[in-house]
Order: C-alpha cells, then structure tokens, then sequence
C-alpha cells in the first residue's frame, strides 16, 4: 500500500498524501456543488478562484515582485523550449526596430538617406538579423541541450551561440559546470559587441543531476545593459527544482518549469514572465514582422501575450491541475510560515545531504555521477560497482524489496537516480540512506 512504499521518480513524481486524499474527494464533489472539479466549467468563478489561489501562493513562496506575471499553459516544459524563442527573439527584433526607426528618421529627414522610413528600417533589420542576432545557451546537461536544438531549429543554428557545452572539459559527459571565466557569451552592447537575445540556462539538469549553485554571477550585471527598461535577458528552466529553493525573480526575464516534478500533477506548466513582455506594454514585434525577417511565428496556445490577456483560459485549462498545484503550494505556505520556501529549501538540503553522506561513505561501491560543487539537491545519480550492471540490477531489486521504487537512472544514461523532490518526506530519504548503507556492506 502507498504507506509502505516510497517513491524517488523523476517525474511524474510522488504528491503529497494529504493533498491526493482531498483530490479524491474534489474529484467526486468540489465544494458541494454536487459535481467534481474535473467538471466545472474552466470559466466558471470556482475556476477562477482556483487560479486566483493558485498564483497568490507561489507569488508568496517566491516573493515573486509585481512586474511580473504567472502564466499556466499546457505547453509541458518542451513546449516553452520553443515559446522562449518566439518571444525573445521578438523582443530583440522590436529593439532593434525601435532604434532603427529613431536612426533612418532622423537619417532621412537630413536627407542622408532617400526612399521611405519603412523600406529602410527593414532592411536595416535584415542585415542585423542576418549578422547580429544571437541566442546564447548554457548546455549543462540533456535538457538545455535539448532546448538549444529547438531554438536551432526555429531560428537556424547559426544564430544559436552554445555558449558553454559542459562536456567538452568533462571527457564528453555532462556532470560539470565549467568557470564562468570558460564561457563564451556573446559580446553585450555596452562592451561594443551586439548582444544576443537572450541568455538561457536549466537551473536543474534531471537525467545528469548537476544543479547550478546559485545564479551565474557573470549574469547579474545583465539588466544594466537593458535599454529603455527593457527586461533582463536571462531565461531559466526551473522545471525539475521549482519551488524548493530562494530565487530572485527580477534577475529574469522568464522562469518556467512543469508541474509534474515538485508541484503537482503532469497537465500545466508554469511561466513566470516580465510584464514588458505582455500587454498592454509588451514590445514584441508584430508576426507581419517576423515573417518579413524569416523568423518563426509561434502557435497561440504557447503565445503568452493571448494567455495573459485571457487569465491562462485562453483555451481550456485543466483546472484540476491548476487545483492540485494550487494545494501543493497552500500547503507549503501554510508550513513554512514566514520562511516561505527557504523553509523548503532547508530541508531539501537536509535530505540531499543525507543521501549524498551515505553515497561517500562506501567510495568502493557508489560513483557520484556529478563533480561536487554542482551535485543536484533534487535528483541524486550515482553508479553501483563501477557501473555493473547485474549490481545495478541487484541493487534495484533490493530497493523495491525494500519498498523504495523509482530509482532506476533515465534510459540515455543508465545507473541510478533517486529523485529527492519536495514531496519525498525525510523519512523517504533516511530509508533510502540506510538502504544505501545495508547494500553497500554487503558487497
Ligand atoms: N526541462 C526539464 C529540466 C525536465 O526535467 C523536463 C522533463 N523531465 C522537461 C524540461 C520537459 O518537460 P515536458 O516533458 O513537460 O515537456
């Protein structure tokens, strides 16, 4: 039964008990409406309220500041790979237009440039998107690989600056994060270089278990280089360690990560966007535009100008996702009180370093997959024997013996993974350390 058993998947991944056993009861009857929550109407005022309580607690978890705004889309985390682009690259386009409008006015009313001011700006554009427009991407593991390729294929991988691929210094493995000093960002603006569109990242790369340590000190100074209140370029994939630690939002322009690892159920994933990229004051070029400069336009369900203007119901939203998440994220706020989600944050170190002890303790028998300083709080991978894989099998088997399921590593990559989210309790994770312990002394 669920109590004998605990459970270390990647994603989908455990839920807390209490929030499933009130599921079950909204599922059957939400509110005494007679009706389950699976039923109402996402229009309806109840669904409203859900979304309402939904963004208040993890405005509150996060301190998440009021130029921004919460988004739920059903894109799942793959979907915003591609939504990244369209809207920075957007963004970067309506700069440059801007300027270039200011420019050729100026240009052709002192008669130092002929024909029209359209014809002019977009040719300009043109030529800065032919040879200036880049995205640069931090790949630190299978993930922001992942996203990289897709904004390749939207924009061609010329455009596409992989500004750090973490395998070349690391024998062609991810599992280490290079200095900053190694990494090879495009030149910003204000050091004579072109800037690029955006700057993205994975805070929490799942399948290799590296996790940035905190934000990348060479990106902090990146809001200074915004002209006109532009927002800062930094785009983060917090999918697999959302809502368990401290982040300070205005460093970026987007966060967004899906529900199903540490806030609830598979179905919605949620972006935390700057304002200047919605309306009324967003500044992205119009898709007559982007077509006229050969760049993608994207579909409207990942638009997210359309679905803030529509409160996330655009079209239908699965507001029982939206509910779930809504509870995981009540609950927190309600437990950690004024520590908001560094209380979450404590304790995910504490059970991290449960793991990760028991892990060094037996170096003949466990290979902690990722260099030290950037060992993942939330997914923990390891090899058993060197990698053998009938010990790795064995180790699995005693595992599930043992009641702790979930742990085999991602396909691509084998060993082992046990996934530490929020909603393993730290009894899941000592049961899960003494297992580590009992295995290890019998080889
Ligand atoms: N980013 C990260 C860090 C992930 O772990 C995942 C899913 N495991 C994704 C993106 C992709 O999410 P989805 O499957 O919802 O598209």
């Amino acid at each position: 039964s669920r109590s004998d058993v605990h459970y270390f998947g990647a994603g989908p991944a455990p839920l807390p008990t209490a929030v499933l056993e009130r599921a079950a009861g909204a599922l059957l009857n939400y509110k005494d409406m007679g009706i389950g929550i699976c039923e109402i109407s996402h229009r309806s005022p109840e669904a409203n309220q859900v979304l309402a309580d939904a963004k208040q607690s993890l405005t509150t978890l996060l301190d998440i500041p009021d130029d921004y705004e919460i988004l739920f889309l059903q894109s799942g985390g793959s979907g915003e790979f591609s939504a990244v682009v369209y809207h920075m690259v957007a963004l970067w386009v309506e700069r440059r237009r801007l300027r270039a409008e200011e420019d050729l006015r100026t240009a052709i009313a002192d008669g130092k440039t002929e024909g029209g001011l359209e014809a002019n700006v977009l040719a300009r554009l043109k030529k800065e998107v032919e040879e200036e427009l880049k995205l640069d991407y931090l790949v630190t593991g299978s993930w922001s690989l992942k996203a990289s390729q897709e904004a390749a294929r939207l924009v061609g991988s010329k455009h596409v600056n992989v500004a750090l691929d973490a395998r070349e210094a690391n024998g062609g493995k991810f599992g280490a994060i290079p200095p900053e000093s190694d990494w090879r960002l495009t030149p910003r603006i204000r050091e004579g270089g072109s800037g690029s569109a955006l700057v993205y990242y994975c805070d929490n790369e799942t399948v290799d278990g590296v996790e940035f340590p905190s934000f990348p000190q060479c990106l902090e100074t990146l809001p200074e280089d915004a002209v006109d209140n532009d927002p800062p370029l930094v785009v983060a994939d917090m999918s697999s360690n959302f809502i368990s630690r401290k982040v300070d939002v205005k460093k970026y322009a987007v966060i967004f990560g899906g529900a199903q690892k540490n806030v609830g159920n598979t179905g919605i994933t949620i972006v935390i966007v700057h304002k200047s990229l919605l309306p009324p004051a967003a500044r992205l070029a119009s898709p007559d535009l982007l077509r006229q400069l050969n760049l993608p336009v994207g579909p409207v369900t990942l638009d997210w100008p359309t679905i803030a203007k529509n409160n996330s119901l655009y079209n239908t939203l699965p507001i029982f996702d939206v509910w779930v998440a809504g509870q995981v994220m009540g609950d927190l706020v309600q437990t950690f009180g004024a520590k908001k989600i560094a209380g979450q944050e404590d304790v995910s170190i504490q059970k991290a370093k449960l793991l990760y002890d028991a892990l060094e303790r037996y170096p003949q028998v466990y290979r902690i997959v990722p260099a030290k300083t950037v060992r993942s709080r939330m997914n923990i991978c390891f090899r058993v024997c060197g990698g053998d894989a009938d010990k790795e099998k064995a180790f699995l088997a005693g595992a599930e013996k043992s009641g702790l399921l979930g742990l085999k590593g991602h396909r691509s990559v084998g060993g082992i993974r046990a996934s530490n989210y929020n909603a393993v309790p730290l009894e899941g994770a000592q049961k899960l350390a003494e297992y580590l312990e009992s295995f290890a002394r019998a080889q």
